[in-house]
């Protein structure tokens, strides 16, 4: 660990130099300059990192590549600048003083805070790398890392969030991602079956309002799906397991609707 930290500070040192030797000559690199990465548009960028070398040479690279940046050393200090300030991306440490970087960005998702976050860690290991996916991170960089990857993979966030058209849905705890049909409680990635996450769709998508059971039963299966008597009910049991009683409310004699948010939390 000391040994990657060493180098990760040595490889911050030497991009940082090599940032400042960039401002004064911006063509330097690949004929692409600063003013032609980001035309018209000044990405407001917020490192939230607490190692001083670290953070200081990302806020010089990224400023050096025409970025606005404003940098915190704690989780508390993130969250008081995100509640006053407006930004496009976030870039942020896992390792931080007062809190856990991935703990941070669970709360800020189940708060609602869409801003794409990139995470940067010295943790390697394949799990890691999950559990931000999972906590919310939409890309991850592995220190150390080169300064002009970062600001390029912003970027690219930023490309990419703009063009999204499918948004994870959040419901309380829970999160659900259309395209790829994940579904995450708490940060915690839950199996359902795939009658299992069409059902929890449908309830999504019609929030606040009564689904009937033909109704239910017509967005979990196809046409030519053979149905076994009461199976809807067991589907919707297997759901309650998983994500909590409270996830699908009955509406005597009407049908079903999505349960208010948090409601199944204590129940998983
Ligand atoms: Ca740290």
């Amino acid at each position: 660990m000391g040994a990657v930290h060493m180098y990760c500070i040595q490889s911050i040192l030497a991009r940082h130099r090599y940032s400042l030797d960039r401002r004064h000559n911006p063509g330097l690199i690949g004929g692409v300059s600063n003013r032609h990465i980001c035309e018209g548009f000044t990405m407001h960028v917020l490192v939230c990192e607490d190692d001083e070398l670290i953070a200081s040479g990302i806020v010089a690279g990224l400023t050096a590549q025409g970025l606005t940046v404003e940098h915190v050393a704690t989780a508390s200090a993130a969250r008081a600048m995100l509640k006053v300030a407006e930004f496009d991306v976030m870039v942020l440490d896992l390792g931080l003083p007062d809190e856990d970087g991935l703990k941070l960005l669970q709360q800020l998702r189940h708060q609602g805070l869409e801003l794409p976050v990139l995470i940067l860690t010295a943790r390697d290991s394949v799990t890691d790398r999950v559990d931000g996916l999972q906590a919310g991170a939409d890309d991850y960089l592995l220190k150390p890392f080169d300064l002009r990857e970062l600001a390029a993979r912003l970027h690219t966030l930023l490309r990419r969030v703009a063009g999204r058209s499918v948004n994870l849905i959040e419901h309380g705890a829970l999160t659900y991602d259309p395209s790829s049909r994940e579904t995450t409680l708490a940060g915690q990635p839950v199996d359902l079956s795939r009658r299992e996450q069409s059902l929890l769709q449908a309830l999504l998508h019609n929030r606040g309002r009564v689904l009937s059971t033909e109704q239910l039963k017509d967005s979990v299966y196809g046409f030519n799906d053979e149905l076994e008597s009461n199976a809807l009910n067991v589907h919707i049991h297997h759901l309650r397991r998983k994500l909590g009683n409270g996830i699908v409310e009955t509406v005597r004699g009407l049908g079903y609707r999505l349960g208010p948010a948090d409601g199944g939390e204590e129940s998983k």
